[in-house]
């Protein structure tokens, strides 16, 4: 990928961020933009960094290790954040511990059981959110809605992983405007469950097609891969 294309695109993102926040009447600066880095190579991300992006979201383990773990990369780590946003099997739990600054895809107790005793080995505190499965048409993965609560109150004993907000992934529609159901169900959850007393601030959610409209209804952190890096090859 030619840097003339990356730089504007990044351009383009920013710019369609910052007038979404406007719109909505929020700050930019509330917006955390994840660079959905799958299929790209560690040179583009090392570019990418270099064009000011901090926060980077890989969708496989392997994969991300690859890259994460590069000698381009692996010096950066300081200096970025990586996401994990895919479906994580519980065999990769310690890796994905090892990799990843935050895990948005907990979709089970037992997995953040997993995830705190890895991170309780290795000194660390995990940084995760729970992957929330708003309806039947959403993805196949995540917990629903209604066991969100007794949940919450299970990962309360897991002193290794802070759990910082909620992530979704609606179905895909062609109209953005069909996701909104979606990411208003998603911030009126996070309200309920504030109220009940949990630190949610965060909430994961919005994509190339839809961020505008993720954003007029509270994300706090939009997942953005193909308005970025371009098309990806199916795999
Ligand atoms: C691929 C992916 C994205 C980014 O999708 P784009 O439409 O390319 O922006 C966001 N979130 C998750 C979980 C993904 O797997």
């Amino acid at each position: 990928m030619e840097d003339g294309l990356l730089r504007e695109n990044i351009a383009g993102v920013l710019k369609r961020i910052s007038n979404a926040a406007e719109r909505a009447g929020r700050s930019p600066d509330t917006i955390r933009l994840i660079a959905v880095t799958k299929t790209v190579n560690r040179h583009v991300i090392k570019r990418a960094i270099a064009m000011g992006l901090k926060d980077f979201g890989e969708n496989r383990v392997q994969e991300a290790q690859q890259k994460v773990m590069s000698d381009e990369l692996r010096v950066r780590r300081d200096i970025i954040t990586w996401h994990f946003i895919g479906h994580l099997q519980k065999n990769k739990a310690r890796i994905a511990v090892n990799l990843f600054d935050m895990i948005q895809t907990v979709d089970s107790f037992e997995l953040a059981e997993l995830i705190n005793k890895h991170a309780e080995d290795t000194g660390k505190t995990q940084h995760a959110l729970i992957q929330v499965k708003l309806s039947k048409e959403s993805a196949k993965t995540g917990i629903l809605k209604e066991n969100i609560r007794d949940i919450m109150v299970k990962l309360g004993s897991l002193r290794n992983v802070i759990i910082d907000g909620l992530m979704t992934m609606p179905p895909f529609f062609d109209d953005p405007e069909e996701t909104r159901g979606y990411f208003n169900e998603l911030r009126l959850l996070q309200k309920e469950l504030e109220s009940d007393g949990f630190s949610l601030p965060e909430l994961s959610m919005g994509m190339t097609n839809d961020f505008e409209v993720a954003i007029q209804e509270g994300a706090t952190m939009i997942r953005v891969g193909t308005a970025l890096f371009g098309e990806r090859e199916k795999r």
